[in-house]
């Protein structure tokens, strides 16, 4: 479903009019288009607080892209990112803070020890948030609050998931957003699929959001065009909207994509896999069958999967009292209990792949709540909860997170009520709703190899959806 009045502000009379009326006026997102196309262009500013720990690898990141790196300096304020960026001088980053706008503003405020130091963010971005760009990023790197283990430590970074959540509130007009890294110690090599991801087109409507990012011992290099070559994945609900979307970005990124859907979707599934060569298989997810019949075509086609990503989702609205028995069960068994049943058999049986990934779909109702959708709500919060436990259950480098989309233009929201629709639209920062291939980069992004250290995440693709957290 097309957003009419999104392309009509886009206009020159369009805009004029929003403008005289008060309307918002959305700017339409710059999404990646080729798949060499460099993550970051155009001017980057960085900076550090005293003691940032992220910044010599920030600088190597930095460097291999096709921005003009910038270093915080010449102002009095900005001292404190000067000192740090020392280390990231030798890595080529300029001392000129100069230029007219920026594509991103980068900060390091990992060394941020106490509310004092919480100045820095002050410091960096008050001169320079002006001169971010349209559709420009803003990326924070901090600590994870959990590792800090000095009270005014914790505090420092937690600050900055209010700030970069505020921030994102206040750039989003102009289709630009803002992200907050958090790392474990010693995690700073964990940094580059994230910081890329974050800085560049693919994450267009993913805004406001917070990521952790732990310790692991390898951080595999990838193939930045091709990084799932030699995966084979497995999609449910493919046949169509988000699913198809993430068959499709996947295949983009090298991988063998088998496509399920349920057996009437069977003529749509296939011109979706038949376009990408990838294989489809007809199956009703809530099946008692269904994890043992995966299994044995996995098994059967690739001895094997690497990755799993748990799409196909249903609602069925009602309000509790008037809601049918059959609506409650078949929404949790399709949203979640089916997730459960498939991931055991396919564990059981050894076949998800040492550094596997599994993807589950939440969703901002399962965050918030929504009216009607107590049965959704509890599936998909359901959702959130299994992928925090399995996190820290799962070995071998398999990892386990899940996005949860806010309001996203597919057949499910075209079904919506008008003003409802309208509302969804238009309640988050950037003032539209996401399309499907937002919610498939972000899941290339956790299902890259070099995405290891991302681990038990929910990470909303909503364009910082006023609702919810
Ligand atoms: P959609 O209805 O367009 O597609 C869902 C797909 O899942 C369909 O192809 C359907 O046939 C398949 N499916 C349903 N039941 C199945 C079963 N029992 N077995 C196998 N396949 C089954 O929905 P969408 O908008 O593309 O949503 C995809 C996912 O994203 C869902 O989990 C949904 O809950 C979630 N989500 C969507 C939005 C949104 O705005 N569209 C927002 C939040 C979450």
């Amino acid at each position: 479903m097309s957003d009419v009045y999104l392309k009509l502000v886009n206009t020159p009379m369009g805009k004029t009019a929003a403008q005289s009326l008060g309307l918002p006026a959305p700017v339409t997102l710059k999404r990646q288009k080729r798949t060499d196309q460099p993550f970051l262009e155009g001017d980057v500013l960085v900076g550090a607080a005293n003691g940032g720990k992220a910044i010599a690898a920030l600088g190597s990141i930095l460097t291999a892209s096709a921005a003009n790196l910038h270093h915080a300096s010449g102002n009095d304020s900005l001292k404190d990112s000067s000192k740090a960026g020392n280390k990231a001088a030798p890595l080529g980053l300029s001392q000129d803070s100069t230029g007219p706008t920026f594509s991103a503003l980068v900060f390091d405020a990992s060394g941020l020890k106490g509310p004092d130091d919480l100045r820095a963010l002050y410091d960096f971005f008050h001169p320079t948030i002006k001169k971010l760009a349209r559709h420009g990023r803003v990326l924070v790197i901090g600590q994870d609050p959990a590792t800090c283990r000095k009270a005014p430590q914790a505090a420092a970074q937690q600050a900055l998931e209010g700030f970069v959540r505020s921030v994102g509130k206040e750039i989003g007009k102009k289709g630009a957003t803002a992200n907050l890294l958090w790392m474990a110690p010693g995690a700073e090599n964990q940094l580059e699929s994230s910081v890329r991801f974050f800085l560049s087109a693919r994450s267009a409507y993913v805004d406001g959001q917070v990521v952790r990012i732990g310790k692991r011992t390898d951080a595999p290099t990838t193939n930045p065009v091709a990084p799932l070559t030699g995966k084979v994945a497995l999609v449910t609900g493919a046949s169509r909207g988000i699913g198809a979307a993430i068959a499709d970005t996947l295949a983009r990124d090298g991988a063998t994509v088998i496509g399920l859907d349920i057996p009437p979707a069977l003529e749509e599934l296939e011109k979706v896999t038949s376009a990408i060569n990838g294989k489809a298989l007809a199956c009703d997810i809530t099946d008692d069958n269904a994890p043992k019949l995966i299994a044995d075509f996995i098994d059967e086609h690739f001895g094997g999967i690497d990755l799993v990503i748990h799409n196909a989702g249903i609602t069925r609205d009602k309000t509790l009292g008037n809601m049918p028995e059959h609506f409650w069960d078949m929404t949790i068994a399709v949203n979640l209990t089916a997730e459960e049943h498939i991931n055991e058999t396919l564990s059981q049986r050894a076949l998800l792949r040492d550094n596997g990934r599994i993807v589950c779909i939440s969703s901002i109702s399962g965050i918030a709540g929504n009216f009607g959708q107590t049965n959704y709500a509890t599936a998909k919060c359901g959702v959130i909860g299994y992928v925090e436990a399995m996190a820290k259950q799962l070995k071998n480098g398999i990892t386990i997170n899940a996005v949860a989309p806010g309001f996203i233009e597919t057949q499910m929201t075209a079904a919506m009520p008008f003003t409802i629709r309208e509302a969804g639209r238009r309640m988050n920062s950037l003032s539209q709703g996401g399309l499907p291939v937002d919610v498939a980069e972000t899941i290339a992004w956790y299902c890259s190899p070099a995405s290891n250290g991302v681990n038990g995440n929910v990470v909303r693709v909503c364009g910082q959806s006023l609702i919810g957290k």
